[in-house]
């Protein structure tokens, strides 16, 4: 049986940048996904949108990580992620809106966060495509961005494999094995292999994995869809999220490439669970009709395609970080919600520390709030 430090189940938003920071802390570290190749899971249906301005703590500091991990990623790897620092613009067309944005405008700059409250007209002035009449403000984070998902979780994996990590795919695991109450390795379908450790960064495959050592995890799949236009010259700087409620959904956001396309998503409500992820017809006509208000020039684009994928939901849209309470050695990596992509490189970095016994009064913090056992009484207020 090969022996490895580290198992990493999935090579998906987390497991990409968790297996980079295991094999460049010197740990011996294989990634299994059942899936052909890397991202084929939620990562690739992720729009690429990163900021650090969340509502809940530990995503504001574990978020800083990763916001700076992708903004630095050209100059310290060498790959065009095609990483642009665009600024996130959450904007409001409502007194209820614009008095949570700027509560938590306030709690994110004392947190240290780049963010300022806008009035209607710098928020105009910032964004000039957006709709000018009834707008009373944005939330304005101009050190947050987006890059390419596909662009980026390629350079995480071959920085990975520069480090000596291994990647098998087509290889689904079946079980961790557990000897003595203690980890010793994970059985696939076409094998097995020997570690003290296994980081199950599995997504929506996450909640059965742990099950099958008597781990709960609340991870529900929530299925979102997206779209891209044809490409046209510049003229929406920023990622621009609406959180005004609308019929059938709950917020909807889009950007701008650097290529040209705009890219754009909603957040359905109710919310669509399952694991059916065949587009439908109606989410175009929905998200078209808020976008056209939001930014009328939309209205010239033509749609290039369309797709569907999971937001693994905790019931407090928190992540779900930490070891079993079953197992020495496993550890949970899951239940991302809407944020898996713009969190992975710091949660890869929070996990080696987590391995490497090396954790700070912050790191203790972030890993109360994301036990995966929690009470889950709050609820983050940017899901
Ligand atoms: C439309 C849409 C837009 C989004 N936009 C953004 C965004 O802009 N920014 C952002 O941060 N997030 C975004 N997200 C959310 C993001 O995609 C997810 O939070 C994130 O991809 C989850 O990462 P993960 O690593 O947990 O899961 P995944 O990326 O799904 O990775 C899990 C991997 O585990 C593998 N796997 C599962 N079970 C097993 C098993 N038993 N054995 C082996 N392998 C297994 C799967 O094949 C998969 O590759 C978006 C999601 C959607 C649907």
């Amino acid at each position: 049986m090969e022996r490895f430090d580290a198992v990493v189940v999935g090579a998906g938003s987390v497991g990409l940048p968790t297996a980079l920071a295991l094999a460049e802390s010197g740990l011996r570290t294989v990634v299994l996904d059942a899936a052909a190749s890397l991202g084929q899971g939620a990562h690739k249906a992720a729009i690429g949108g990163v900021r650090a301005t969340h509502g809940d703590p530990a995503k504001m500091r574990v978020g800083r990580h990763s916001l700076d991990a992708f903004r630095t990623w050209q100059g310290r790897y060498g790959d065009d992620i095609e990483w642009v620092t665009s600024g996130y613009a959450f904007v409001a067309y409502r007194e209820r809106e614009a008095t949570m944005l700027q509560r938590l405008v306030a709690a994110q700059r004392s947190a240290g966060l780049d963010v300022v409250w806008l009035d209607g007209d710098g928020a105009h002035e910032r964004v000039p495509a957006l709709a000018r009449e009834g707008l009373l403000g944005a939330a304005w984070s101009p050190g947050d961005g987006h890059c390419s998902t596909l662009l980026a979780g390629q350079a995480m994996a071959a920085a990975a494999r520069r480090s000596g990590a291994s990647f098998r795919f087509g290889e689904r695991v079946l079980e961790v094995i557990v000897e003595g109450g203690s980890v010793v390795g994970v059985r696939t379908d076409r094998g097995a292999y020997a570690s003290p450790v296994v980081v199950n960064a599995a997504g929506a495959g996450a909640a059965a994995l742990a099950q099958r050592v008597g781990d709960s995890l609340e991870i529900a799949s929530e299925l979102h869809e997206a779209g891209i236009t044809e490409a046209v010259a510049p003229f929406l700087g920023p990622l621009v999220v609406d959180i005004t409620p609308g019929p059938g959904s709950v917020n909807v956001y889009c950007y701008q490439t650097s290529r040209g396309q705009v890219i754009f998503c909603l957040t359905p409500e109710p919310a669509i669970l399952g694991d059916d992820l065949v587009e439908t017809s109606a989410f175009l006509p929905q998200v078209a009709t808020r976008l056209v208000t939001l930014i009328p020039r939309i209205q010239h684009l033509r749609v290039r395609r369309t797709w569907r994928g999971v937001y693994p939901m905790t019931p407090d849209a928190s992540p779900l970080v930490g070891w079993s309470s079953h197992v020495e050695g496993l550890l949970h990596a899951a239940g991302m919600c809407g944020q898996g992509f713009m969190l992975g490189p710091g949660v890869g970095a929070l996990i080696a520390r987590m391995l490497h016994r090396e954790l700070g009064d912050d790191d203790h913090d972030t890993l109360t709030a994301w036990a995966p056992e929690r009470d889950f009484a709050g609820r983050e207020a940017l899901r």
